[in-house]
């Protein structure tokens, strides 16, 4: 039997069978792959603990019958536990694993984005504001996408961007200035605060960013924007947003 080792996050699981599961992991060699935990849901299974959603987990694979490989050993390496103990925690790591699985296509191999996911957990489980967390690693997962729109310039004509009078537009996921914002007539006005937290998330790490001052309607509409944005990249709604804003109700 050939056997592989990986280590990575489990991203979300889906029940097949009777007691087996489909797990999505996104790992630190082969980006995001599939895999089947057999028995898994049996009471007296040894791989369960270590292979709930949002566990980072050293994996040992085994090729299977089927496309997709077999979960031979797993051993938990960060629970994340205190996630589980809030369900705004939990809505915000659900939704970033959706958005990390949707954003990289399977073959995609990047340590940054599994970084990414291990960093955005850490901050939900020390306390950090759920919301925060998510706007700041939604853009973070944007830009290791490559998806960033450019806050400097505009996204029609590639003038320099002043502060005032920019709009967001969701249709070209970018920036426009004053003088094209007439290209999209669904454009959102956008506040040079928000602006100045989006460059703030752009160029400061979380614990920095973490501490800015800002007023709550610019965090509102920071959150809105990046909603549009998302939605405009995976060209629809994350299934797991609905939670995030039932939750957040
Ligand atoms: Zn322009």
């Amino acid at each position: 039997m050939s056997l592989s080792k990986t280590k990575g996050v489990v991203l979300r699981t889906i029940n097949v069978g009777e007691a087996d599961r489909i797990l999505e992991i996104f790992t630190d060699d082969r980006g995001k792959l599939r895999a089947v935990a057999r028995g898994v849901r049996k009471i007296r299974s040894k791989l369960a603990g270590h292979l709930e959603p949002f566990t980072y987990v050293d994996l040992l694979l085994a090729k299977g019958k089927g496309d997709l490989p077999v979960i031979a050993g797993a051993k938990a390496l960060s629970h994340y536990q205190g996630i589980r103990t809030d369900l705004d925690r939990v809505a915000v790591a659900s939704y970033l694993s959706e958005l990390v699985g949707k954003l990289n296509a399977d073959e995609d191999v990047s340590r940054q984005v599994l970084s990414l996911v291990r960093a955005a957990f850490s901050a939900l489980e020390g306390g950090y504001e759920p919301r925060l967390v998510a706007d700041y690693y939604q853009w973070q997962a944007i830009t290791l996408a490559g998806l960033r729109p450019d806050l400097y310039a505009c996204v029609e004509c590639g003038r320099k961007l002043f502060p005032n009078e920019l709009a967001f537009s969701p249709g070209l996921g970018g920036v426009l200035c004053k003088e094209c914002v007439a290209v999209d007539a669904e454009a959102i006005a956008v506040s040079p605060e928000a602006i100045k937290l989006l460059r703030a998330f752009t160029e400061r790490p979380f614990a920095e960013a973490s501490g800015i001052l800002v007023r709550a309607p610019v965090r509102k509409e920071v959150s809105n924007l990046l909603e549009r944005l998302v939605h405009h990249h995976l060209e629809r709604e994350p299934k797991s947003r609905r939670f995030l804003d039932l939750v957040g109700k």
